[in-house]
C-alpha cells in the first residue's frame, strides 16, 4: 500500500479504480459516428478556430521575435487550408463515418510521412509542423466534444492538475472523486467539486504517479490522504469512517425543511452555489432556500462557441422553474483568471487575475453582455430572479451596468418580450475597494453578496491559485472579517441586505460571526447547508453578539 498526502478540498470517502485524465497526446480511436455532415462542420468550426488562434500567435510572436521567426504560425494555418490535407479529412469523415479528431490524426500521420520520406531538408522538416498543427485541431475538436472526458465506467480521475472547463465536464454519476498533483483548495476546480459533491485531494505532488493508473485507490477527501492499493485493514477503517460520515449526513438531512432562523428569533437565509443545472440534485436534496449564485460562466465553459441568447435563456429558465418562486441570483459573466474560454481570444497577461475579467469584459464587450441580461431578463418571468455583478471597483461601473440594463430593458419593450418588473439588482463585493466605497455602492444596487474568495486574494494579496503559498491564504484573517462588518454596516445603513458566497460562508466556525454582524444570507456548496442550519438553529446571538463582534 502507498499512502499519499494532499489537502483535501472536499470531504466525503470515495473507493474506485484511478484512470489517469488523458489530453491531446491519447490514442485517437475510430468512433463510428451517424451524421458525416454534422462532424465534417465541427472538423470545420475546429478549423477556423485553431487558425484563429494561430493569427494571434503570429501577431504576438511578430512582436516579441519578429516577422521573420513568427513565419512558422503562418505556414501551419496554411496547413490547415491547405486542399489536399482538408479533402483527405473530409473523405474519412464520409467514406468511414468516422469522428472528426481520427480523421484529422489519419491524415496528419500519412502526410508526416510522406514528408518524411522526402530528400529535401526542407520538406522533411514540415513532417513535424504537419504533426503539431494537427494535434491543435485535434485538442479544439476533443475540448469541442463533451463526451470525449466522460468516463463510462465509475472511477477516480488523477490527474497533474485539472481547469475549471475540464472538471466541469464530468459526470458527478461516474466520476467518483478525483486527485491531482498540483492545484490550490481555492481555486474554481476545488469550488466545482465542492459543488458536485465529489471528493478531492489536490496538491499531492510527484507522488501521484502514472503508474498507478488502474490501481485500486481510495481517496479520504476529510484528510487529504490516498491509499493506493489499500490493504485489509484500511479498507476496513475507511469503510467504517464513510459509514459513520453518511449516518451524519441522514441525521442532517432531518433539519431539511425548517426555516433557519436562530434561537432568539434572527432569519438568515440559506442558499445554494450553483454552476450547472445538474447542481440542482443536490440542492433540491438539501433544502437551499434559494440559489445565491448561479455561477453562469460555466455555460461558457463548457462550449466551443458562445451561447446564444435563447441556448441560455432556456438554461435559466430551467434553474428558475425547478426553484419554484425561490430567490435565484444570477451572476453575470465572470470570466477570466483560471476560467479560460477560447473562443473569447482573450490575451495573455502577465497577471489575469488582476486583469482583463468579468464585469470588466462584459463592459468592454457590451454585445456578449446584453446578450447575456436579454436571456435573464426574458428568463425573469418565471420566477423571483435576481441579477449580480463581479469584480466592481467603482459607482462608475454600476452606473454604465445600468444604463446598460435600462438599454436592454427597452430593447425588449420594443419587441413585446415580457420581462418581471421586480429583478433585484446587486453587486459582489470582492475587491478592497468596493469594501471601501461600500457606503456609495449601497445606493445604487439592492443588495450586496461578499465573494470572500476574491476578496481574500486581493486583500492579503496571496494568488488563490498558487498551492506554495496555500497556507498563507486565510479567510479567516482579521482583514477579511473586518471588511466583511464594514460591508454589511454600509449596507444595513443604506436600507439593503447582505449575503455571503464565497467559500467562508460554509465555515462552521465563523458562523456565530455572521450572524453577529447580521449577515442575511449565506450562500454555499449545497452539501453544507444542513451542517450550517444546524449552527443556526442552535445559535442565540443576543446572548453571544457583545463578545463576538468586540474581538474583531
Ligand atoms: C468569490 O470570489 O468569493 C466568489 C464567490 O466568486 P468566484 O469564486 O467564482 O470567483
Ligand atoms: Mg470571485
Amino acid at each position: 500500500m502507498t499512502v499519499l498526502k494532499g489537502n483535501g478540498v472536499f470531504g466525503g470517502i470515495a473507493f474506485g479504480k484511478l484512470s489517469f485524465y488523458k489530453r491531446e497526446d491519447e490514442e485517437i480511436k475510430l468512433k463510428k459516428i451517424k451524421d458525416a455532415e454534422a462532424e465534417v462542420k465541427r472538423y470545420e468550426a475546429a478549423k477556423n478556430q485553431a487558425i484563429n488562434e494561430l493569427e494571434e500567435l503570429y501577431e504576438s510572436a511578430s512582436e516579441k521575435v519578429g516577422e521573420e521567426e513568427a513565419m512558422i504560425f503562418k505556414i501551419h494555418q496554411m496547413m490547415l487550408d491547405d486542399v489536399d490535407y482538408c479533402e483527405s479529412i473530409i473523405n474519412i469523415i464520409k467514406s468511414e463515418n468516422a469522428n472528426a479528431e481520427y480523421a484529422v490524426w489519419v491524415t496528419a500521420r500519412n502526410f508526416s510521412s510522406m514528408f518524411s520520406d522526402m530528400d529535401d531538408s526542407y520538406m522533411k522538416e514540415r513532417a513535424t509542423d504537419v504533426m503539431d498543427v494537427s494535434k491543435r485541431l485535434i485538442k479544439i475538436i476533443c475540448e469541442s466534444d463533451e463526451n470525449v472526458h466522460s468516463y463510462s465506467e465509475p472511477c477516480i480521475v488523477g490527474a497533474d492538475d485539472l481547469t475549471p472547463s475540464e472538471t466541469v465536464q464530468f459526470n458527478e454519476d461516474t466520476v467518483k472523486a478525483f486527485v491531482t498533483a498540483y492545484g490550490s483548495t481555492n481555486s474554481h476546480t476545488a469550488i466545482l467539486a465542492r459543488t458536485m459533491n465529489i471528493p478531492a485531494v489536490v496538491g499531492i505532488g510527484n507522488g501521484l504517479k502514472k503508474e498507478f493508473d488502474g490501481c485500486e485507490i481510495i481517496v479520504d477527501g476529510y484528510s487529504g490522504t490516498v491509499y493506493v492499493l489499500p490493504d485489509v485493514t484500511t479498507i476496513e477503517r475507511l469503510k467504517k469512517k464513510q459509514e459513520l460520515c453518511e449516518y451524519e449526513n441522514k441525521q442532517l438531512q432531518s433539519l431539511k425543511g425548517i426555516e433557519s432562523v436562530t434561537k432568539d428569533g434572527q432569519k438568515v437565509n440559506l442558499y445554494a452555489n450553483i454552476g450547472s443545472l445538474s447542481d440542482l440534485k443536490m440542492v433540491l436534496q438539501n433544502g437551499a432556500e434559494g440559489i445565491g449564485l448561479f455561477r453562469s460562466e460555466f455555460l461558457y465553459l463548457k462550449r466551443h462557441s458562445y451561447p446564444t441568447e435563447d441556448e441560455q435563456f432556456d438554461a435559466y429558465k430551467k434553474v428558475i422553474e425547478k426553484m419554484e418562486g425561490k430567490r435565484v441570483i444570477i451572476r453575470t459573466l465572470d470570466i477570466g483568471a483560471d476560467k479560460k474560454v477560447k473562443y473569447f481570444n482573450l490575451p495573455q497577461e502577465e497577471n489575469p487575475a488582476m486583469g482583463y475579467r468579468a464585469i470588466r469584459i462584459c463592459l468592454d464587450r457590451t454585445e456578449v453582455f446584453k446578450t447575456q441580461l436579454r436571456a435573464i431578463y426574458r428568463a425573469s418571468k418565471y420566477g423571483k430572479v435576481s441579477i449580480m455583478f463581479p469584480m466592481i471597483i467603482s459607482v462608475d461601473e454600476v452606473l454604465k451596468i445600468k444604463d446598460i440594463i435600462n438599454e436592454v430593458k427597452k430593447e425588449l419593450d420594443f419587441s413585446n418580450i415580457e420581462y418581471s418588473d421586480d429583478v433585484e439588482i446587486g453587486i459582489m463585493i470582492e475587491t478592497p475597494a468596493a469594501v471601501m466605497i461600500s457606503n456609495e455602492l449601497a445606493k445604487e444596487v439592492d443588495f450586496f453578496s461578499i465573494g470572500t474568495n476574491d476578496l481574500t486574494q486581493y486583500t492579503l494579496a496571496v494568488d488563490r491559485q498558487n498551492n506554495k503559498i496555500n497556507s498563507m491564504y486565510d479567510p479567516n484573517h482579521k482583514a477579511i472579517l473586518r471588511m466583511i462588518k464594514i460591508a454589511a454596516d454600509n449596507a444595513h445603513k443604506n436600507g439593503i441586505w447582505i449575503g455571503i458566497c464565497g467559500e467562508l460562508a460554509a465555515d462552521d466556525s465563523l458562523t456565530e460571526t455572521f450572524l453577529s454582524i447580521g449577515i442575511d444570507e449565506l450562500s454555499m456548496s449545497a452539501p453544507f447547508i444542513l451542517n450550517i442550519k444546524k449552527k443556526v438553529l442552535n445559535a442565540d446571538v443576543s446572548k453571544i453578539k457583545e463578545k463576538v463582534l468586540s474581538q474583531l
